[in-house]
């Protein structure tokens, strides 16, 4: 039997073939387009009879490699990769929807998720019904007979609510809907959602795949046949990840596995931390026994996360002191970073929702995320327990 590659090994070992210079590590294609042989070469290569690099904007060795590598993490057949997670979740929506067409969506989404499908879908006739992610028996309520798509984040953000990836998927193979899951928060090193029915999974690469702060990128991967028509429309609309950032991501996969194991290992020591803090009035983490989907966590996911959400006691005012206090951590929006990041939702990356919207998925006044980076634990405990005295 053949010996199957683990999935640190592929993380390093999937490389574009090597040029006439035999060098080692993957140079960058900085090439808009790309030559052909002859006339016979350009014209089988345009039919598609060949695969060869026409243009950057359909594909690069760089966009090529960086998607076979999430294609084997996640277990997908195929994939495409663009210049931001947003860009990811537009085109994959676009590319599979007609007007009139319904989704279905878990109601704790990423903000610009939810702005997208209720802001600008409905200019197509492209309609969104959510459902509450502590009921999934409400789901089959909301399904119709245009329902395409069932949409979802495990841990969501910013709340790391935690939804069961596999009754989400049964839902839809009964239904026989498309399946698509934002596994941004979770890496394809913690949780692949292919195995439990996903037949798309979205990632914002800007996040643990990029892991420094450096780039933005996406990637959709999964079902070929959808992929297929996916890539058909994107190749056309022009959201083709750079080069240069593909690169800078591919060479940041390579170490994904061991970054996001301390990641995790330091955000359940700070949550842990938090847990025992006579300041703090709840904290949520998926690998926290307190967490209500603790056991589903435990089954989809191989270790909590980088994400940590609690609430300082005293709501809004104490949140705002708190923040103010913070010396080393940096106040931002990113997460999966190195460097650890404080965000406080309700006045940034959820303000676009009313306060009943943000209250409906979990997003108290008070409520502060910290993205735990890989500095050393006891630094970011110290800067934390300072701001809180
Ligand atoms: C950041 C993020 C996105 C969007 O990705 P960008 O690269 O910022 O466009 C989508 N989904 C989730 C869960 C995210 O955290």
């Amino acid at each position: 039997m053949k010996h199957k590659k683990q999935f640190e090994t592929e993380a390093i070992r999937t490389q574009s073939e090597r040029t006439q210079f035999l060098e080692h590590s993957t140079p960058m294609y900085l090439t808009s387009s790309f030559v052909f042989e002859d006339a016979e070469d350009m014209r089988a290569s345009f039919a598609e009879e060949k695969e060869h690099n026409i243009y950057s904007r359909y594909s690069n060795p760089n966009s090529t490699e960086f998607v076979e590598k999430v294609c084997k993490m996640e277990g997908a057949e195929a994939g495409f990769s663009f210049a931001s997670g947003m860009a990811a979740v537009f085109s994959t929506f676009a590319a599979l929807l007609e007007s009139g067409d319904h989704i279905v969506s878990a109601k704790s989404i990423f903000g610009s998720t939810h702005t997208l499908f209720t802001q600008f879908f409905p200019k197509w006739n492209i309609g969104t019904s959510y459902f509450d992610i502590n009921d999934l028996g409400e789901i089959e309520k909301l399904i119709t007979p245009t329902t395409k798509i069932i949409y979802a984040e495990s841990p969501t953000n910013p709340g790391v609510d935690v939804l069961d990836l596999e009754a989400l998927g049964n839902i839809a193979k009964k239904h026989n809907l498309i399946f698509i899951v934002d596994n941004c928060f979770a890496s394809p090193y913690l949780q692949q959602p292919i195995k439990f029915g996903a037949d798309l999974v979205i990632h914002s690469g800007t996040k643990l795949m990029d892991g420094q702060g450096r780039v933005l990128a996406g990637v959709t991967v999964g079902n070929s046949y959808l992929v297929d028509k996916i890539y058909r429309f994107s190749r056309i609309t022009g959201p083709a990840l750079s080069p240069f950032n593909a690169w800078v991501l591919s060479k940041s996969l390579e170490t994904l596995a061991l970054r996001v194991d301390k990641h995790c290992t330091n955000a359940l020591r700070l949550a842990e931390y938090l847990e025992d803090h006579k300041k703090i009035e709840w904290v949520k983490y998926p690998f926290l026994k307190s967490h209500p989907k603790y056991e589903i966590a435990k089954k989809q996911m191989k270790a909590g996360g980088c994400v940590v959400a609690f609430e300082v006691k005293g709501g809004l005012e104490a949140g705002r002191k708190f923040f103010d206090a913070i010396k080393m951590l940096s106040l931002s929006a990113n997460l999966g970073d190195s460097r650890s990041i404080v965000t406080h939702p309700a006045s940034t990356t959820h303000s676009k929702l009313t306060k009943e919207e943000r209250e409906s998925v979990g997003i108290s006044d008070g409520m502060v995320r910290i993205s735990v980076g890989l500095e050393h634990i006891d630094d970011i405990i110290a800067d934390i327990k300072q701001a809180l005295e």
